[in-house]
């Protein structure tokens, strides 16, 4: 059993209520966490505005090199977080698992660490010079989500301390431990106070909502839900806090008439069923022209079917459970009512606990729930279309824009066809293929802001002007 504790400004806290976070792959514990409450929440906040002054003064070399040695740190320790993960989260330590969030984790660390915002000279003549500066905003709140608990966590926290600002950050209770463990391990490397990881089970307080409410956090970063983001958003203008708001979305994927069905399938597959479908910008509906339709799905079935499903830790597994009950609730629901309608290619029915097959359903059209709604899990919805403006048409017919894909041979008609669709990244044959030095962000309802990249990077800064 991992039983996980935290420390506030390097002093171990001591929490006496705990809650115990549940192996999705088999409904066993796979450890416990610190119930904290809104007295421990104060704690870390005035240990980590303690901490600001000095870390804020530091020359931007020294700040680089302690980002560096955070991702040395995530890389030495790799193994340990993945296995934490997978027990925690349930996904696979093999294939796009646990072991490659660990991969991409550092690999984003790495990225931050060498980015930099150096002061720009607007103008310098007669008239005088002025300079454009960023400075850091103070205590930065992060609320992550349980899908992917070390990597969110790493996006949120090393932009933040690569410019300046300390952090506390709140983890999803369902997936406490491997956040909690790996703030731990930084924090080998970082002074006291830098970072702070709170945890709480949401019942007995909602630290997310007292985060975005406190006074002495300038920043709420936040990666989940669209329906607590908005909350999140309401309660910050109180404070006038900045926002990083990744929220959730409902990807399309268009299939132009003149690809090859089994070229595509594999990257078809992977885009809708990265994470077991539970990835913010994986690929929800699939949008196939009528030409190419039937082969289309027939390519789809024949890969699809051969992914092993089981338990995380065994080395064998490429798809995990689905990572908790209201989840696979709600998924289960919306693929019995797809099935009522469509055709269910593959899957369709729970399977034992909380696993769940992928599933691929086609007859189905916008207007229909595993359509229209982020079902978030292992079954996409596949939507045959007579012309390439009706597939474009219906895959901008969403309050969500996050991300989208065009699938065709012809990459230069792909690329207008992606430059028609209205969300935040577009990806041609190939499907949530983020990078660290691309921003990344939601359109529309799927969020505020982006990450990533420099200008991911300026949004952990104020922009200070001088004339002189
Ligand atoms: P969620 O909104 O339920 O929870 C996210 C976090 O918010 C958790 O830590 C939770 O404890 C906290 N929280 C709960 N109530 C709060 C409140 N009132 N105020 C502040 N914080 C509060 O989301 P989830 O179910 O953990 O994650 C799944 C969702 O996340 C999906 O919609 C998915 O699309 C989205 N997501 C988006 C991205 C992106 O980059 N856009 C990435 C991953 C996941």
């Amino acid at each position: 059993m991992n039983e996980m504790n935290f420390t506030v400004g390097g002093a171990p806290v001591d929490v006496a209520d705990r809650f115990t976070v549940i192996n999705p792959s088999t409904g066993d514990a796979a450890g416990t966490a610190p119930n904290a409450g809104l007295e421990e929440l104060d704690r870390a906040v005035a240990a980590a505005a303690a901490a600001f002054p000095e870390w804020a003064a530091k020359s931007d070399a020294e700040r680089q090199e302690a980002c560096r040695a955070v991702t040395a740190k995530l890389q030495e320790n790799a193994e340990e977080l993945a296995r934490l993960i997978t027990l925690e989260q349930g996904k696979p330590l093999n294939g796009l698992g646990s072991r490659w969030e660990m991969g991409g984790a550092a690999a984003w660390a790495g990225h931050t660490a060498e980015l930099s915002l150096p002061e720009k000279v607007l103008q310098d003549n007669d008239e005088g010079r002025v300079t454009l500066r960023r400075k850091p905003l103070g205590v930065v709140g992060s609320i992550t989500p349980w899908n992917f608990p070390v990597m969110i966590a790493v996006w949120h926290i090393l932009p933040a301390l690569r410019t300046g600002n300390t952090v506390v950050i709140k983890p999803s209770p369902l997936t406490p431990l491997a956040t909690l463990r790996a703030v731990e391990i930084m924090n080998e490397v970082l002074p006291k106070g830098v970072v702070t990881c709170i945890t709480s089970d949401d019942r007995k307080a909602n630290i997310g909502a007292a985060m975005a409410a406190h006074p002495e956090i300038r920043k709420i970063v936040f990666t989940g839900s669209c329906g607590t983001g908005q909350k999140i958003m309401a309660t910050a203008s109180d404070t006038m806090k900045r926002l990083t708001l990744e929220m959730g979305g409902n990807d399309a994927g268009i299939v132009l008439p003149d690809v090859d069905p089994e070229a595509i399938a594999e990257g078809l597959f992977w885009g809708a069923f990265i994470n077991n479908g539970q990835t913010c910008a994986a690929m929800k509906r699939l949008y196939v022209h009528a030409d190419v339709h039937d082969a289309v799905c027939e390519a789809l079935v024949a890969f699809a079917r051969n992914i092993p499903v089981g338990d995380g830790l065994d080395e064998t597994s490429i798809l995990g459970p689905v990572q908790n009950e209201a989840q696979f609730d709600k998924l289960s629901n919306l693929v019995s009512r797809a099935a009522a309608k469509g055709k269910v290619l593959l899957g369709g029915k729970p399977g034992e606990g909380l696993f769940f097959p992928p599933t691929l359903i086609a007859g189905l059209d916008n207007g229909d729930a595993l359509v229209d709604e982020e079902q978030f899990g292992p079954a996409l919805a596949i939507i045959r279309c007579e012309s390439v403006e009706e597939m474009l048409e219906k895959a901008n017919a969403s309050p969500y824009g996050l991300g989208g894909s065009v699938w065709s041979s012809d990459i230069p008609a792909a690329r207008e066809l992606a430059a028609r669709m209205d969300c935040g990244s577009v990806w041609i044959n190939k499907h949530g293929a983020i990078q660290p030095n691309a921003p990344f962000g939601g359109v529309k309802s799927s969020g505020l802001g982006v990450e990533f990249g420099e200008e991911g990077l300026a949004e952990y800064t104020d922009i200070q002007v001088i004339f002189s």
